[in-house]
């Protein structure tokens, strides 16, 4: 049952017929939560504030809740968005969607190794911390973890992708994917409305090195850590143990 079809897209009609079919599989991709069925898959984005709830099918709707998918077993999963940044979209058997065929690998994926990451860095003189946060190049990594990968990995955020060595490629893939797997552990951000299934706020116990520190001391040489604005994104890093000049 759709309330409000007017999400980021509006949602397809095919969708909003949709019924009788069963959900083969649940996966992910990205951002992106893909609900298999025979005739073909939901796509589904929560985009900013939007959020996914399983509740008893009798229960009256709220003001933000805009679809809701009913199931058999008296349930429905209900879904809430009051900004409606969302999605819903749909792609039949076979068909493939380019906002997600043109996504590049998972970041704990095998794929997202360094041959992967070299090879696409030849010749990219954007700036390390841009071409990591693209989603052409890897997927998931969002600006804290950006900015925290790189200095773990001692890399100035502001060299341009070409003029990495392997070994450098090779820290900072390996640095990627420790910090995106200890703030898994730790239950994600401290994004302001992020919440976690049970409505509880998120957070992040995981000791951040240099995001949100500009003009406090560095926790390794003591050095105040800069910032700079690069892409509209905030950009943290230490001048000393992230030099941009490669001696
Ligand atoms: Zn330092």
């Amino acid at each position: 049952m759709v309330r409000q079809p007017q999400l980021r897209w509006p949602i397809p009609e095919k969708l909003q017929q949709l019924a009788g079919v069963t959900i083969d599989k649940v996966s992910r991709r990205a951002k992106y939560l893909l609900l298999e069925t025979e005739l073909g898959s939901i796509v589904l984005h929560l985009g900013m504030s939007g959020s996914l709830r399983i509740q008893d099918e009798s229960l009256a709707p709220t003001k933000h809740d805009h679809v809701d998918l009913v199931l058999q077993n008296g349930k429905m999963l209900r879904y809430n968005d009051p900004r409606r940044f969302g999605s819903w979209l749909w792609i039949d058997k076979g068909e493939s969607l380019s906002l997600i065929d043109n996504l590049g690998p998972e970041p704990l994926s095998d794929e997202f190794c360094v041959e992967h990451i070299v090879q696409l860095a030849a010749k990219r003189r954007i700036a390390v911390k841009q071409f990591i946060m693209d989603n052409k190049v890897v997927v998931g990594v969002g600006n804290i973890y950006a900015n925290e990968s790189l200095f773990n990995a001692k890399i100035h955020p502001l060299r341009p992708a070409n003029s990495l060595s392997y070994k450098e490629w090779q820290w900072l893939v390996e640095e990627i994917k420790q910090v995106l797997s200890n703030a898994i552990k730790q239950g994600g951000t401290t994004l302001n409305d992020f919440e976690q299934p049970d409505g509880k706020p998120g957070y992040f116990a995981q000791k951040l090195q240099v995001y949100g520190k500009a003009g406090q001391q560095c926790l390794v040489c003591k050095t105040e850590i800069s910032q700079q604005m690069l892409g509209q994104r905030n950009t943290f890093w230490c001048e000393v143990c992230q030099p941009k000049e490669i001696v």
